[in-house]
């Protein structure tokens, strides 16, 4: 029984991903699935990039939370317009949520729309959302074996931002063997370095192309 209800709610899922992305379609924007682990910075790659892409395209953005709406007001500040999607101690995102989420969002009027996912290298990976586009951010301070132990979440990935990398010296992060293991999985998605000091440009080009 079990089985069949999870089977049944994938095909719901699927459909409401479709209607997502036949939606942004329609609109013309191009949506970014954000996925990595609580406190890795993925709300502040947002802060650094949108005001950087702004100037030449026009962001929206979903937030995805298990409670609070805490990021959406740090997005808000920022002046891009943002909905905040709880999900009531769900750890993910579903395109369901997405959908509710996207309606209520000044679609005509953007370029590009950015999902913030529940942090979380699990169950994301196994939700389409209607993406165009799957962006990993993995922290130096969370461990070089990431990529190994989590490997559907980095095959998937369309680009990989490796954050926190003034800290790299401060712990035992071994940058050329996570690379080595994303590549294991993925042999085709840029991956990018960052910090809150780093020039995001490099980024912002691959967002923007
Ligand atoms: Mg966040
Ligand atoms: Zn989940």
């Amino acid at each position: 029984m079990e089985v069949r209800i999870l089977r049944r709610l994938e095909a719901k899922n699927e459909a409401d991903a479709a209607a997502v992305r036949d939606l942004l379609a329609a609109h013309n924007v191009r949506a970014i699935n954000i996925m990595g682990s609580p406190g890795c910075g993925k709300t502040t790659l947002l802060e650094r990039v949108l005001p950087r892409l702004q100037p030449r395209f026009r962001c929206g953005v979903l937030e995805g939370d298990l409670f609070t709406a805490r990021d959406a007001e740090r997005i808000a500040a920022i002046h891009v317009p943002v909905i905040q999607l709880e999900t009531q101690g769900s750890c993910h995102l579903d395109a369901a949520l997405v959908h509710r989420g996207v309606c209520e969002l000044p679609l005509a009027d953007l370029d590009y729309l950015f999902i913030e996912n529940v942090g979380n290298l699990v169950c994301p990976a196994n939700f389409d959302l209607g993406e165009a586009a799957r962006l990993i951010v993995l922290s130096v301070t969370e461990g070089h074996d990431k990529p190994e132990k989590y490997p559907l979440l980095f095959a998937r990935a369309d680009a990989i931002v490796i954050t926190k990398m003034d800290l790299l010296a401060h712990t035992n992060f071994d940058l050329p063997a996570a690379e080595a293991d994303i590549r294991k999985f993925n042999t085709n998605a840029p991956i990018f370095h960052f910090d809150t000091q780093t020039d995001p440009g490099p980024l912002v080009d691959w967002l923007a192309g």
